[in-house]
């Protein structure tokens, strides 16, 4: 499987920067033609791993959100995003439904969402470093990602 294309970006862990994320990822998607519903999920998926990271990595203060995503010569597009706060303890009990340590009104759905809109979800979280969050989902399946 070889990187055919790949990006990098980085922004301050404010909500409003919630939808550029998804959007700029969802454009970085377009070579591989996605279809809309595609483009869709992956926005979706995106913007739970986004906000995850703006609500929970960092709660008190402001941090650094990266994306790096890459598209592979078999069609699939892998976005990592990662964040430098505070980590999730028991990634196993963070990724079941319903399953929340907010207590403003969330449903603790985020990673199921995160699975079901992409292929697969692969979480790396270190308490007191960050939490790495790996999406991946196949778009198309011509040999020619890079088109
Ligand atoms: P919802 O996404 O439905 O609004 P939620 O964010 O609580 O609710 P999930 O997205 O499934 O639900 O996340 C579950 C829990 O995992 C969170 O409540 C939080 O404790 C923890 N978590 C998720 N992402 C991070 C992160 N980047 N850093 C620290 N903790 C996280
Ligand atoms: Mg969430």
């Amino acid at each position: 499987m070889k990187t055919v294309n790949s990006m990098k970006l980085s922004f301050i862990s404010k909500s409003v920067n919630e939808s550029f994320a998804r959007s700029a990822v969802a454009s970085f998607l377009l070579p591989l033609d996605p279809t809309v519903a595609q483009i869709a999920d992956v926005k979706t998926a995106v913007s739970e791993a986004v906000t995850n990271a703006i609500v929970h990595a960092y709660p008190d203060a402001f941090g650094t959100v990266y994306i790096e995503a890459r598209l592979t010569d078999t069609g699939r597009a892998i976005i990592k995003i990662r964040d430098r706060g505070i980590g999730i303890p028991d990634i196993a009990k963070a990724m079941e439904p319903l399953y929340t340590t907010s207590t403003d009104e969330r449903a603790g759905l985020g990673f199921a969402v995160m699975q079901s809109f992409t292929d697969k979800v692969k979480v790396r979280s270190t308490v007191g470093k960050g939490t790495t969050v790996t999406l991946e989902k196949l778009i198309s399946r011509s040999e020619d990602g890079q088109k």
